[in-house]
């Protein structure tokens, strides 16, 4: 890349699910940059071959270690310009490249351009068709599996803002069952989206009562990727 952009990274948000969401700034950048860096190769591959982008790829996730984020540094310093991508959506919303990211500005201060190249994330996406009123919401990212994971419930279920969360199709079962014996008479209503973008997306929408039945009752739909959406009182 030129060499007055030196001391550079880019945050390319990629599709999370169908491929034709991506900007054509995202897949210019991704072409043009030394090195993609993303969580898996197998995944970001397959992106880069429909769009016939030949960037190197290199691994970067949560289990990195310490040595391979000095390089990156290092390889920063001396003018390589990476692209920061993670399997799905914006790099850093919930995925392991905010540690990275955070590691950037805390050797280079200010001296760094840290550019995000904006695209999807399922958050926006899933409360965008929640059809939810208010500008205001909290996104509480994936809940804590144990320890705290009760009172960030209450603080939800009390809050007057819209609460927006992730979760795994393994726990989701669990936790709307959690919800519906705790907070069924809360009055609030829930969006549960699920494959956003993909062959099965669906959004159930609806009272805690008939959102968690609509599940239990069909267990085929309890798979995939989930959005939570806790509406306003
Ligand atoms: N960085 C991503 C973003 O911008 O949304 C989030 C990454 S996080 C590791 C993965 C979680 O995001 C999934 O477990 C799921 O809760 C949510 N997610 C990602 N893609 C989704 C989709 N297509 N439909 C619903 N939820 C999705």
């Amino acid at each position: 890349m030129n060499k007055e952009e030196q001391k550079k990274i880019y945050i390319v948000a990629t599709p999370i699910g169908n491929l034709e969401d991506i900007s054509h700034r995202a897949i210019r950048i991704l072409s043009e940059v030394d090195v993609v860096l993303c969580e898996d190769t197998r995944v970001t591959g397959k992106l880069l071959k429909h769009y016939k982008i030949s960037s190197k790829l290199e691994s970067y996730h949560a289990h990195s270690h310490k040595n391979k984020e000095q390089k990156i540094l290092d390889n920063i310093e001396s003018g390589v310009v990476y692209a920061l991508v993670s399997d799905a959506g914006t790099p850093t919303i919930s995925d392991p490249g905010v540690k990275l990211i955070h590691e950037i500005y805390k050797k280079f201060g200010n001296n760094v351009d840290v550019v995000s190249i904006p695209g999807p994330t399922a958050l926006i996406t899933a409360l965008s068709s929640s059809g939810f009123m208010g500008n205001q919401f909290t996104f509480y990212g994936f809940l804590p599996h144990k320890k705290g994971r009760n009172k960030i419930f209450t603080e939800i279920f009390e809050s007057n803002r819209i609460g927006v969360f992730y979760e795994s199709p393994h726990r989701i079962m669990k936790t709307l069952q959690f919800i519906h014996e705790n907070y069924h008479d809360s009055g609030k209503k829930i969006c549960v989206a699920r494959e956003l973008t993909k062959m099965y997306e669906e959004k159930v929408i609806g009272d805690i009562s008939t959102v968690f039945s609509y599940f239990k009752n069909n267990e085929g739909k309890v798979m995939g990727e989930f959005v939570v959406i806790i509406d306003k009182p």
